[in-house]
């Protein structure tokens, strides 16, 4: 198996003399050309993650690597290859969104100037207006551009699209296409499960510093496609339907059932052929459904 981009290792973090811990052994594998969405309730340890793989603040034990190497140890290195984006980083007010631009391609020094230009006509970013005057949105468009503009291998973006309209969203999402089909590493942290559910390839979800449930968007979509709904004309042949093998009833009412797929699908069909069946829908689980559990209860 290829190395992992991002390797999180029994990451534990407690601040000062904080008797709970923000993060307890905290273990996540991304591969390279994955994008990780990275979930969780406000105070999960979303941000205390990303701050400690940028070796913004350090881990109490534990640790993690990027491309290999140690994200306290070779924190300088690292950030030469990765592109960091989150809500609260220093932008310098007085400089204007050129300014800052520039300032930053010069202390990078391998960004390609063609590209910046196109990343800056994509956000329409307002070229001449001072960053401490601009909407948050329009900061947010900045602080994307400067994080993909030396294309780097790994991104690890701290709720990346948060702020801007739909249009601008879309935007993002194509840029981020294009960052995985170079082949780039992302890791980002996300409250809107509609732009996890179609960007990214895994998803992992933390609660009280621990991460409780990891899957791959591929496996929840099938998941949801072994539920159907069926509305009947009338009373729903319930008996019958609890009968057949390979078919779970998950609820039903008066002209309702709900079903879940165990087996193969020729005999619930040749049952409801029988039937006079006004509806029949493949459910397309929302993530919401299982977030809302994972975040609420035990997991
Ligand atoms: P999230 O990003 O998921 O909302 P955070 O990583 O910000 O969560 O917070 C995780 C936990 O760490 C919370 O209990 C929070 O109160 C605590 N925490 C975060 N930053 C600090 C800090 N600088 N000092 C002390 N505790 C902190």
């Amino acid at each position: 198996m290829a190395d992992a981009a991002i390797e999180i290792k029994n990451l534990t973090k407690r601040y000062g003399r904080s008797k709970v811990y923000a993060l307890k052994d905290l273990s996540i594998s991304i591969m390279p050309g994955e994008v990780y969405g990275f979930l969780g309730p406000n105070g999960a340890g979303k941000s205390t993650t990303i701050r400690t793989l940028m070796n913004f603040i350090q881990p109490t034990s534990g640790g993690a690597t990027i491309l290999g190497k140690d994200i306290v140890r070779d924190s300088v290195s690292i950030k030469r290859r990765v592109g960091y984006l989150s809500s609260d980083m220093p932008m310098y007010p007085s400089m204007s969104g050129e300014q800052f631009i520039k300032y930053l391609s010069s202390l990078e020094g391998s960004s390609e100037q063609s590209y910046i230009k196109e990343l800056s006509r994509t956000f329409r970013a307002d070229p001449q207006k001072k960053l401490g005057e601009l909407s948050r949105g329009n900061k947010q468009k900045y602080a994307i551009i400067q994080a993909f503009m030396h294309k780097p291998d790994v991104l690890i973006l701290d709720e990346p699209s948060s702020g801007l309209d739909p249009l601008m969203q879309e935007a993002f999402y194509g840029l981020l296409k294009s960052a995985k089909e170079r082949g780039a590493t992302v890791f980002m942290s996300s409250h809107l499960l509609g732009e996890v559910q179609r960007v990214c390839d895994r998803v992992g979800i933390i609660r009280e510093g621990r991460l409780i449930a990891e899957r791959s968007i591929a496996e929840l979509q099938k998941d949801a496609a072994h539920t159907i709904d069926i509305t009947f004309r009338g009373e729903p042949p319930l008996a019958k339907l609890k009968r057949l093998s390979g078919v779970e009833v998950i609820s039903h009412d008066s002209n309702h059932v709900s079903v879940r797929l165990k087996g193969s699908l020729p005999p619930l069909l040749g049952l409801l052929s029988e039937h006079d069946v006004t509806q029949l829908e493949v459910r397309q689980l929302d993530l919401e459904e299982l977030f809302i559990r994972f975040y609420k209860d035990e997991g």
